[in-house]
């Protein structure tokens, strides 16, 4: 148990109940502005850090999607909890960690490489699984930032797409940081119109289903713009007490 916290437990499960409440509201506020039915946007709680007791008030709360950075926090946590978790992969990962997961995670958001492509590929072909994914994209072209550029992305879907045990369901972004969500807006658009690029090309293993896009600073203006997964951190769990 070395995910701890320090807040005390009523007040902290009460603190929860109302940041889902108050998301809960925000989505389907913007849901409604932009003609989308709620369903179709969902709410990851991205929980890197925070400690297994605090994830389980946010179930309590109907959450069941859970997004980590960390492969050893990710399967240590897998381990601990039985309840039934669908669990994402959200963080960078590196080839030598694949083997870790696959299987594991409903869904690991940030391939962007075809070598990564390809351990996840040869990993699943081992389980005898098929592995979800999602590409990620540098959408700002960050020296600092994980993600392939905008104009590989193409390449990258048309030669991961020949893999046979990985299926591409998406697209995923973590945009540059910005002082207003309202400037986030442009690299959201640019990532549903690669989208849609990429759907055109009708590639067989591949299907834009699925946009990750928006995190507790922008998460509105991501569903105005397509977003059909929200990684919600902060506004629901607090601060993190360390910068990860
Ligand atoms: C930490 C993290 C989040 C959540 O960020 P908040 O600002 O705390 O909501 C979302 N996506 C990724 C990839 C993250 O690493």
């Amino acid at each position: 148990m070395y995910y701890k916290s320090n807040i005390k437990e009523d007040a902290r499960e009460k603190m929860i109940k109302d940041n889902l409440n108050e998301i809960q509201k925000r989505i389907n506020d913007a849901c409604v502005r932009c003609g989308r039915d709620e369903a179709s946007v969902k709410l990851i709680a991205v929980s890197k850090t925070k400690p297994v007791d605090m994830m389980r008030e946010v179930m309590e709360a109907g959450v069941v999607d859970f997004g980590e950075n960390y492969v050893q926090e990710l399967c240590d946590k897998i381990e601990e909890i039985k309840e039934p978790v669908v669990w994402h992969m959200i963080g960078h990962l590196q080839t030598n960690k694949v083997k870790y997961i696959v299987g594991k995670v409903a869904l690991i958001h940030s391939v962007d490489s075809l070598k990564l492509a390809e351990a996840i590929d040869k990993e699943a072909g081992k389980k005898g699984v098929k592995q979800d994914v999602l590409i990620e994209i540098n959408i700002g072209e960050e020296a600092t930032k994980t993600g392939i550029g905008l104009e590989a992305a193409m390449n990258l879907v048309k030669e991961a797409s020949k893999l046979e045990n990985i299926h591409i369901c998406g697209l995923m972004c973590i945009p540059p940081v910005v002082d207003e969500p309202e400037n986030s807006r442009p690299y959201f658009r640019q990532i549903a119109m690669l989208k849609e690029e990429i759907e055109k090309l009708n590639l067989p293993g591949v299907d834009m289903r699925e946009l990750s896009m928006g995190m507790t600073g922008d998460f509105e203006v991501a569903i105005e713009e397509g977003a059909t997964f929200v990684r919600v951190g902060t506004a629901i769990f607090g601060a993190r007490n360390y910068n990860k």
